[in-house]
């Protein structure tokens, strides 16, 4: 194998402790902890794993939690309740609403009013809007994670030919944008891209946010080229990317694993986010 593995979780690692050290000056010049407040509509098992893990993180770096689960039943007016009272708490600093939420609640539409300077997913269309014109605000957890990694291995990336494969709101619209404010030359795929293949060999960093395993051939990753696969796919031999992984390594010069690669950064940067949000309050 060729490639130098990006390790995720260690960055992941040191990202926390960062965060840590920053939280603790903060209380120590005599602010109140920054405080994220989780909500969670229901009794999806995933979702309580992934909103306990962005708590125990939390309180792990001296963040403050503020933990809402809310009964299955919950009607949509109770939860935009819950998350207005927090929009005016001075302790909360960040509010996360834990999507999908069940069928009575429109989920997307309640993320939009959430106080943009508590937006810490930096999903709410003033979020989008700031990043798309390259002004300051909360960016969405995974692409900063992505970006992070790459600032992290000195990834050049002005004027690389950078391709993200997916569109989504959530990853592959914001990654590319963040791209691009780094000067790299961008192009998006999606799933009306004609010859993926081709365009993807052109790739000097290539990342993968599609959710489909093995999507991104060996063969389609350019020789040197820096891969970054943020998907998470759950096959039968358990968890995999959205990369061909042994095959792309031989040819890439950096690639992450999955697991162990994109996934751990996303709470590493939720922290990272919250702190920010408490320090512009
Ligand atoms: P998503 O909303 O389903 O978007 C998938 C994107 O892939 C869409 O833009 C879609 O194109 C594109 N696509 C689908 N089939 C394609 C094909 N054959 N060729 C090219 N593009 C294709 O997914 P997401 O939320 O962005 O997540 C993507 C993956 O990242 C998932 O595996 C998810 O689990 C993972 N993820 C990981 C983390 C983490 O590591 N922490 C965080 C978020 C997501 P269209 O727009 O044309 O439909």
């Amino acid at each position: 194998m060729a490639a130098e593995i990006i390790d995720g979780k260690a960055i992941a690692q040191l990202v926390r402790s960062e965060v840590a050290a920053d939280v603790a000056d903060w209380v120590g010049a005599g602010n109140a902890p920054p405080g994220l407040a989780t909500v969670l509509v229901g009794d999806d098992a995933a979702s309580a794993v992934y909103v306990g893990g962005k708590q125990r993180a939390s309180a792990e770096v001296g963040i403050e939690g503020f933990d809402h689960r809310l009964p299955q039943d919950t009607a949509h007016q109770d939860v935009e309740r819950v998350l207005r009272d927090l929009n005016a708490d001075p302790r909360v600093s960040g509010i996360l609403l834990q999507l999908p939420t069940p069928p009575q609640v429109d989920g997307p539409a309640l993320t939009e009013i959430i106080d943009p300077a508590k937006d810490v997913d930096g999903l709410t269309p003033i979020s989008a809007g700031l990043l798309a014109k390259g002004r300051p605000g909360l960016r969405p957890c995974t692409p900063q994670g992505v970006m992070e990694l790459l600032r992290r291995h000195d990834v050049t990336l002005a004027g690389a030919e950078a391709v993200v494969v997916g569109r989504s709101e959530l990853v592959g619209k914001p990654l590319a944008a963040l791209l691009l404010a780094e000067h790299a030359t961008v192009t998006v795929c999606h799933s009306r891209t004609r010859d993926l293949g081709a365009v993807c060999r052109r790739a000097d960093v290539l990342v993968a946010a599609v959710g489909r395993p093995g999507l991104v051939r060996g063969d389609w990753i350019r020789e040197g080229a820096v891969v970054i696969d943020v998907g998470i796919n759950r096959t039968e031999q358990g968890l995999t990317g959205d990369v061909e992984f042994e095959a792309a390594a031989e040819r890439a010069r950096l690639i992450t694993p999955v697991p162990g690669g994109v996934g751990p950064m996303t709470i590493a940067m939720l922290l990272r986010n919250t702190l920010q949000a408490a320090r512009a309050a």
